[in-house]
């Protein structure tokens, strides 16, 4: 029997992510937690801090999960602006949460980031293992975090496991990233017919739909341990975006749609270190991902819903 407990479920992959375990797993068996409640979620839910030691090993012992989902940390934006919480968040977090899986047995999956990546690391084609010097707060604990989650496995056997996510574009709002353009373009499209992008003309960057960003956790969760090489970080796409190619595809249902560029220093250079473009045939290879969206399956989707919800 699976049971599960979910950290930083109220932000924007928790949002999709809970429901979708809930439907899998039963809504009794998948426990949210964060610092506040969800915006619209009504299902079981207790206010934890990742950093608090106490508090984690008492939520763990009261609902004796198989797995945790740990999504608690500080988006590359918001680390930039304050790196010593995001220090806290991102690694001590994770640090307490391993320590009690260490003595509890549970698995545990992890998001690393394609921020985990520097101006060093190949762009192009960025492989499964290569440099990894980032420049920001965010990445630097992206890595750590990575390296941390597979020592907890070959030194205490702990089940750890984890993908390396590009932007997430989704429904639910964004929780202060350099790809949070990509998420807030479609509501400006639906609402006001026009977005100034925060990034520059030509930025290229990995990109997920959610759907498919909520299926990666599940799947390499639930993947047979015997074929994973990796078991952490897996790198895991679905497309290449720029700001001009999303606004080509919103054209095609918008055609009146304006976009232009007002590029934002701090998450400009953020974007710049990171690739245009991973290499997922590990992932691939090791649980048999496969992205279902690409652009235009996901801005149909995405406009539509949007739609709906905006009226
Ligand atoms: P988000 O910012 O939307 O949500 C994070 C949640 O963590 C928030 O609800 C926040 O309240 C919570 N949180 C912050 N400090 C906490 C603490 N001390 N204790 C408990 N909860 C705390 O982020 P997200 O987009 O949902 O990201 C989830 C994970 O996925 C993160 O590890 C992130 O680095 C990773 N990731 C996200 C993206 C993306 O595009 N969204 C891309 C790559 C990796």
């Amino acid at each position: 029997m699976t049971r599960v407990l979910v950290t930083g479920a109220a932000g924007q992959i928790g949002s999709a992510l809970v429901p979708a375990l809930r439907e899998a797993y039963g809504e009794a068996e998948v426990l949210a937690t964060d610092l506040h409640p969800p915006a619209a979620d009504t299902g079981p839910f207790a206010v934890l801090d990742c950093t608090d030691g106490r508090a984690v090993a008492a939520q763990v012992a009261a609902h004796r999960p198989t797995v945790v989902f740990h999504l608690a940390a500080l988006l590359s934006a918001v680390g930039e602006r304050k790196p010593q919480t995001a220090f806290e968040v991102n690694l001590g977090g994770l640090f307490t949460l391993l320590e009690v899986a260490r003595e509890s047995r549970f698995a545990v999956f992890t998001p690393s980031s394609i921020a985990a990546f520097g101006p060093s690391t190949p762009r192009d084609g960025t492989p499964q293992d290569t440099l990894q010097r980032p420049t920001t707060m965010y990445g630097v604990t992206k890595v750590a975090g990575e390296l941390l989650c597979d020592y907890y496995h070959t030194r205490y056997g702990v089940d750890t496991r984890g993908v390396r996510y590009p932007g997430i574009i989704s429904d639910s709002p964004p929780g202060g990233g350099t790809t949070d353009y990509a998420v807030e373009i479609f509501f400006a499209a639906v609402e006001e017919g026009r977005y100034t992008s925060f990034l520059k003309r030509g930025t290229q960057l990995d990109m997920m739909y959610m759907p498919d960003a909520v299926r990666a956790a599940m799947e390499v969760m639930e993947a047979d341990s015997a074929r994973l090489v990796h078991r952490n970080a897996f790198n895991v796409t679905a497309m290449q975006l720029t700001p001009e190619r999303l606004g080509d595809a919103i054209r095609r249902h918008l055609p009146d749609f304006e976009l232009d560029f007002d590029p934002d220093p701090l998450r400009q250079s953020i974007a710049d270190s990171w690739p245009n473009r991973l290499d997922d045939s590990a992932a691939r290879e090791e649980w048999d991902w496969r992205p279902q969206f690409d652009l235009d399956a996901m801005t149909d989707d995405l406009l539509r819903r949007i739609r709906e919800r905006v009226g």
